[in-house]
């Protein structure tokens, strides 16, 4: 089996038997819970857009020759990657949410890489390991959650300095055929809707930090392994009787925090083992490929708040106003100008020696700058246009009750033809994205999402020939010895 029904998937995240905690419970199945059913919901439509549309969907595997969902590939040329983003795009305008499967496959794509250049430089067995996880993730239709981010304690030291070790998930013990490791991994995107977890070092690590330089792959069951889901503004409001006011009723991003309590990480699944000057490479691979992601997933989410205002304008009577078609203008040009540079990064991607593909990493960072800023004005600009009455509304329930309804009706309704429900329905949903469950990951997750922005501008300093730009403005201008 190669390719999984939606269904199919839902059943094996049922069986799983991972560890999840929301709000205090356990939780018996991840796809049943009114919490976290929307955000296995997204996940699963990776699985259903492979079967409805596999032409952007699907990819032939390069380890079995096999049809394979393209959120397990690993790209080989600039157009897989070019594919990649602009199916995040579909993938964001059908689930205006994140749909969490892209942090696997871009980690994939950055560990195997980075494997191969580990067994290069210290002769070492890694990527023929990876090669191994990797056609078990193909062939069985898997996603692997990337855990990256650390708890990370006092910031202002280094992981062996910590006071508590476990701020950086470290190697505790050596025991015949594997590892213990302990600590925790937090921001962990579809962490919950997953069958293994890939865990990659979170920063450049120095030779003090040997015991935190490790990358490997567990079951999501493993022994040990606690998921606490991460709340969400509003969330609740998916308890409500009828969710009247959820805005974006099917589907919704989810993050969680993964507690790894001494699991044991057979050595068949370890890929770094104190191989420390590799650390920063992989977290930079792995960002950079992400940051293009970006330019896909928010693009698509872009599109669904720009719809919206449009369809809202239209409700409420003003879309023909010469400043309303300005400002989706403005919208649109932001958007298209995200998805643009992402574009870009892929098409100027570059083979790594492992022969995979890795996007533009200078244009990969210019892509997630921009991602921290225009979301936000995209949403300013929505919440403009739709009034002041996207946060003031009563509740969608109001429009039923046998006193008070016919006043929200009549009160609530747009201008002619359009009902009061018709109108909130399409007001909640800009508020889901912009201030509700869906802001999570529009707004301040394309701030810190695959790294904040001060990360993106040490890359783009670090990254651009300014040396080559300087000698371009003293050649024109005829100054020389000017060092
Ligand atoms: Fe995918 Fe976007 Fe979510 Fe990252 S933020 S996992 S790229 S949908
Ligand atoms: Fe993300």
């Amino acid at each position: 089996m190669t390719l999984m029904t939606k269904d199919e998937y839902l059943s094996s995240l049922k069986d799983l038997g991972h560890r999840v905690f929301i709000q205090g419970e356990q939780v018996a199945s991840v796809p049943d819970n009114r919490i976290s059913g929307p955000g296995a919901m997204a996940m699963a439509e990776t699985y259903e857009q492979a079967q409805k549309a596999p032409e952007l969907f699907t990819a032939e595997s390069h380890l079995t020759g096999e049809t394979i969902n393209r959120f397990a590939h690993i790209q080989h040329s600039t157009e897989d990657i070019i594919k990649k983003v602009v199916m995040l795009r579909e993938m964001g305008r059908r689930t205006a949410c994140c749909f969490q499967r892209c942090a696997g496959m871009d980690a994939i794509n950055s560990v195997y890489a980075i494997t191969y250049d580990i067994d290069q430089e210290y002769d070492t067995q890694y990527h023929a390991r990876f090669r191994d996880f990797l056609k078990y993730i193909q062939q069985n239709d898997f996603v692997p959650a990337a855990c990256m981010t650390d708890s990370k304690g006092d910031r202002s030291l280094s992981p062996s300095r910590q006071k508590d070790m476990d701020q950086y998930l470290h190697v505790v013990e050596e025991t015949k055929g594997g590892l213990v490791v302990r600590g925790a991994k937090l921001h962990t995107t579809g962490g919950v809707n997953s069958h293994e977890l890939l865990v990659m070092p979170t920063r450049a690590l120095g030779a003090d930090d040997r015991d935190f330089a490790i990358a490997f792959a567990v079951p999501a069951s493993a022994k040990g392994v606690t998921f606490v889901y991460g709340r969400q503004p509003s969330d609740t409001r998916r308890l409500e009787k009828g969710r009247p006011d959820v805005g974006n009723p099917c589907f919704g991003g989810c993050e969680s925090l993964i507690v790894f309590d001494d699991v044991f990480v057979p050595e068949e699944r370890i890929f770094m083992k104190g191989e420390y000057p590799f650390a920063g490479r992989l977290v930079e691979l792995f960002a950079a490929n992400h940051r293009t992601s970006y330019g896909g997933c928010k693009v698509g989410v872009g599109d669904v708040l720009i719809g919206a205002t449009q369809a809202i304008g239209q409700a409420q009577g003003t879309e023909k106003a010469a400043h309303f078609k300005d400002k989706v203008a403005e919208m649109i040009h932001l958007n298209e100008t995200l998805h643009g540079v992402a574009l870009a990064s892929a098409a100027m991607g570059k083979q790594t020696p492992s022969g995979s593909f890795a996007v533009d990493q200078l244009l990969a960072n210019v892509c997630k700058l921009n991602i921290t800023r225009f979301p936000f004005e995209i949403s300013r600009l929505a919440q403009d246009l739709a009034g002041g009455i996207l946060v003031t509304m009563p509740s969608l329930e109001d429009q039923k009750h046998p006193e008070i309804g016919g006043y929200i009706r009549k009160y609530m309704a747009g201008r002619e033809g359009v009902t009061s429900d018709q109108r909130m329905r399409v007001l909640r949903l800009i508020e889901n994205i912009v201030l509700g469950t869906g802001a999570v990951s529009y707004l301040t997750e394309s701030i810190h999402g695959a790294g904040s922005p001060q990360a993106q501008k040490i890359m783009i300093t670090r990254l651009a020939d300014m040396a080559s730009a300087r000698s371009c403005a003293l050649r024109l201008c005829g100054v020389e010895g000017l060092d």
